[in-house]
């Protein structure tokens, strides 16, 4: 759904866990979408005039069928779904729709069902391509099922969405990055990196209250996160989240009990990523950071390449108090020029 000028709006729908008729390990829906139910047809209808009613006139809308399983609802509730969308598609009010499921709830008749409704864009939570760690976080499904889903996702041409997670059991950074390559080997063209978190009332609860599950913490979580977003902007896959989105239910209700959890997620991670590319500089020209007087970046990192609570000045400041980091949009994204 791109085109140059138009803004892109998704109007989101949440369909929670009681919608999907498993039980993940780590998963209590309830908590993460701080939604109970599944909305009703007519609650659909009355989220998407609400967003209409705001959106900018021209604007390329989509909307997006998340959280649960959507396409492990009966049939009947699917097609509804998608039969409330139809009118606003046919009246050029809204363009497409998108929608989040699971490897194993994706077959021939599920897809040509999903064509006839303008359903563009389809994301698997794959979580893990690797067999053990899919086993150990009570999935359901395999490696095999994530790559045979994903080729019939993209044999139909609709866009591919695969969602990883980091630190679930006997996860490790390398199967992490394994798991990353071969997203991009699937031909994703969207991805998103939750890191797991302890979430009540879920069966990892409570492995981690009798010890024998460690979520990971925050500066691993921040570095796994990091080595894999490097790899898929390498590959032009969009990263459209990292981090999980906190509903205030999941804050406040008690839902969190552990794990690498934080409101400004992806900006450390971003933080992370800005260090290393100085670090990286400087390594390989042999220069130190008080042969640096100016860092010059593109507006649009300024943020990150300052860091965190200003954790990046603050370390160069520390071996140079006169360093600066100032902006200029003549620099690229992604780039910056040191001034010696
Ligand atoms: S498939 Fe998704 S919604 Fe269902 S239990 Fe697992 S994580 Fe939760």
């Amino acid at each position: 759904m791109k085109a140059k000028g138009k803004r892109h709006y998704n109007i989101p729908v949440f369909i929670p866990q009681k919608a999907c008729p498993h039980q993940c390990i780590y998963c209590n829906q309830r908590y993460i979408s701080g939604q109970n139910n599944a909305p009703s047809l007519q609650e659909v209808k009355q989220t998407i005039e609400l967003y209409l009613s705001t959106a900018e006139k021209g604007s390329l809308i989509q909307v997006a069928f998340f959280g649960g399983t959507f396409t492990g609802l009966d049939i009947d509730s699917q097609i509804g779904y998608l039969q409330a969308v139809k009118p606003y598609i046919e009246a050029g009010k809204i363009q497409s729709v998108r929608l989040s499921t699971r490897p194993d709830y994706i077959n021939t008749q599920i897809l040509d069902l999903l064509k006839q409704y303008n359903v563009t864009d389809i994301e698997l939570g794959a979580q893990s391509l690797d067999d053990r760690v899919l086993q150990v976080s009570e999935r359901g499904h395999t490696r095999e099922d994530i790559i045979k889903a994903s080729n019939m996702i993209k044999s139909y041409g609709f866009n591919l969405g695969l969602q990883m997670m980091i630190g679930l059991p006997e996860d490790t950074l390398d199967k992490s990055i394994a798991t990353a390559r071969t997203i991009v080997s699937l031909g994703a063209s969207s991805t998103r990196i939750y890191p797991t978190l302890v979430i009540g009332r879920t069966p990892l609860e409570r492995l981690y209250r009798q010890g024998i599950y460690e979520p990971l913490t925050i500066d691993d979580a921040v570095i796994w996160s990091k080595e894999i977003y490097k790899i898929f902007t390498a590959a032009d896959i969009t990263v459209l989240r990292v981090g999980l989105h906190p509903s205030e239910s999941l804050i406040s209700g008690g839902g969190y009990i552990a794990g690498p959890f934080h409101v400004s997620f992806f900006e450390l991670v971003l933080t992370a990523l800005w260090k290393e590319r100085f670090e990286d500089f400087l390594r390989s020209r042999d220069l130190a950071i008080r042969d640096i007087k100016t860092i010059t970046v593109n507006p649009k990192d300024v943020n990150y390449a300052v860091g965190y609570n200003s954790s990046n000045l603050r370390w160069l400041k520390q071996a140079n108090p006169n360093i600066k980091i100032i902006q200029n949009s003549s620099v690229a994204p992604d780039n910056f020029i040191i001034w010696q």
